[in-house]
């Protein structure tokens, strides 16, 4: 993998390899299995954030979206589905470890109402490594 160095504008430019999202992390989501509250990670494009309506990040996510949600203190991990048969990365509760379906965390959460912006920040997207980059170990 060959990051660009230098003038960082150049990096957010969308007509190059790397695409900027905006992440969310929200607080007050309600794990269907135990009923505690725990924090969730969306990734938003950028004229869709305040809607929060979610990318095309929402069901495929990049193997290092795990560290950066770690970072922001979410739990995700890679998890095989019997369902679709597929391994895929899911929210996963911290109190009871019982997998948070996409369909909950994203598409029609009637829970939104309840659920607050915690964190807001830039995200990019390596369309060549399929990886995403913090803004700021981009320096
Ligand atoms: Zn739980």
């Amino acid at each position: 993998m060959k990051i660009e160095e230098g003038n960082k504008m150049n990096c957010i430019n969308p007509s190059k390899h790397l695409q900027l999202y905006i992440c969310k992390i929200k607080s007050g989501y309600v794990c269907w299995n135990c009923k505690k509250t725990m924090d969730i990670l969306i990734i938003c494009e950028l004229d869709q954030v305040d809607f929060d309506m979610c990318s095309c990040f929402a069901y495929e996510k990049p193997d290092n979206i795990i560290n950066i949600a770690k970072l922001h203190g979410v739990k995700m991990e890679k998890r095989y589905v019997k369902f679709t048969r597929e391994e895929y990365i899911a929210h996963v509760c911290p109190h009871c470890n019982v997998v948070q379906g996409d369909n909950s965390v994203v598409l029609d959460n009637h829970q939104f109402d309840s659920i607050t912006d915690k964190e807001v920040f830039k995200i990019l997207y390596n369309k060549n490594t399929n990886m995403f980059i913090l803004p700021e170990q981009h320096n």
